[in-house]
């Protein structure tokens, strides 16, 4: 038989962590493995302004007809707003063209199938550590992977020498995976300065940068995230974004992002748009629509992207808060191992320096599910979980 020759897979480190959740049937379980925002009440809900905006196309929407190859255009363009600020010159000049992708990982792919097929871009450095998913479809793509430095275990912090020294062995015209904002797994961000750094390396070596923008409203702020992806962009003459709505709209499952090529003129953005499009149809031939007319819909909508922004900030703030407060509620269960790391970080993942032993006692002692990594999704983190899992922590220290 064919079939029976095909080996069984490994379980995926993190949905597959969520399979094995799912199962406990311990009542105060706590997930903080896969990277969901959940409120304060533990709940995942439909934002207001998708709510509304849903609404909005129930009412009004004529057609299922297909889309065209590259989704939603008044979608696309939002996007590029979001990206480069109302009015860039990226916009302006043509120099940028934007396709709706399958969620942030359907851009990530057809980035990678893009650069494999049309360059001879064909290898990508990511951050050691990456989010898992990163090297999975970039192989599987066809690119070889290879990593640079990005974190210093002891000093939990960036370990920006090292990154800017292994990319400085990169050879012309490979790519580097950069994290937009909210690191993932580590939570720990570039500042402008060493944004710079990097920009001004990518341009000298003709490195090509892959932002993957999955947060961007979780770290400082909508138009804040955007200010490395901005400042690389306006000293490089190429590069491509993945971004995902999944997180900031909540559209998880909507599965809804987008890939952005930004090339060295309008001329050179036409015919590298036209392979991605061909890339997209040999896939899965145009996308869906509905995640990208809930988004346009919201962007276009004065009062209804005014309330988007304010359920956006209260996300970030909340998660912020959980940050003070895990660090917090840790001292007050007696931990003196200094945590304070947690609070300086970004977005939604912490990397907390649990080792191995110490996750899988907290899953197996106290049902608290964290990534075998040592990755706390803090977003999952409520007032009521707290103590559960502050408990936990100081009994495996
Ligand atoms: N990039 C990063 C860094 C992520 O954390 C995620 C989601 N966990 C993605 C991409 C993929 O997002 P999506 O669910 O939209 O495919």
């Amino acid at each position: 038989m064919i079939f029976s020759q095909v080996l069984l897979a490994p379980a995926d480190p993190i949905l597959g962590l969520n399979d094995t959740f799912k199962a406990d049937p311990r009542q105060d379980k706590v997930n903080l493995g896969v990277g969901i925002y959940k409120d304060e009440a533990g709940q995942t809900p439909v934002l207001a302004s998708v709510k509304k905006a849903e609404a909005i196309l129930l009412e009004q929407e004529k057609t299922k007809n297909y889309l065209g190859i590259e989704g939603v255009q008044a979608y696309n363009h939002v996007v590029q707003t979001l990206l480069f600020g109302e009015g860039s010159e990226l916009i302006t000049s043509g120099r940028a063209a934007t396709a709706q992708a399958p969620g942030g990982t359907g851009a990530l792919r057809i980035a990678a199938e893009f650069l494999l097929r049309n360059t001879d871009s064909h290898t990508i450095w990511v951050s050691n550590p990456t989010w898992a998913n990163h090297q999975n479809i970039f192989e599987t793509a066809g690119l070889t992977v290879k990593e640079y430095g990005y974190y210093n275990a002891e000093a939990h912090d960036i370990d920006f020498d090292t990154m800017m020294t292994d990319l400085s062995h990169a050879n012309t015209g490979d790519v580097v995976l950069l994290h937009g904002c909210c690191h993932n797994p580590t939570g720990i961000d570039l500042t402008l300065a060493q944004w710079e750094l990097v920009a001004q390396l990518c341009a000298d070596k003709k490195l090509v940068p892959l932002f993957d923008f999955a947060y961007q409203g979780f770290g400082a702020g909508i138009e804040e995230d955007a200010a490395g992806l901005r400042l690389v962009a306006s000293k490089v003459p190429e590069l491509l974004v993945a971004n995902s709505f999944s997180k900031n709209f909540g559209l998880y499952n909507d599965r809804i992002g987008a890939v952005t090529v930004v090339a060295e003129d309008a001329d050179a953005a036409v015919r590298a748009f036209s392979q991605v499009k061909r890339t997209i149809r040999a896939n899965y031939s145009n996308p869906p629509a509905h995640g990208a007319l809930i988004v346009s819909t919201i962007l276009n909508d004065a009062a209804l992207k005014a309330m988007w922004v304010q359920e956006v900030k209260e996300m970030r703030e909340r998660i912020a808060e959980m940050r003070t407060l895990f660090v917090d509620s840790l001292k007050a269960e007696g931990v003196t191992q200094d945590f304070s790391f947690i609070s300086r970080q970004n977005g939604m993942f912490s990397f907390s320096g649990l080792n191995k032993a110490q996750v899988a006692r907290l899953k197996d002692e106290f049902g608290v599910y964290i990534v075998g990594s040592g990755r706390i999704s803090v977003a999952g983190m409520t007032k009521t979980n707290m103590p559960v899992i502050c408990k936990a922590i100081a009994q495996v220290l």
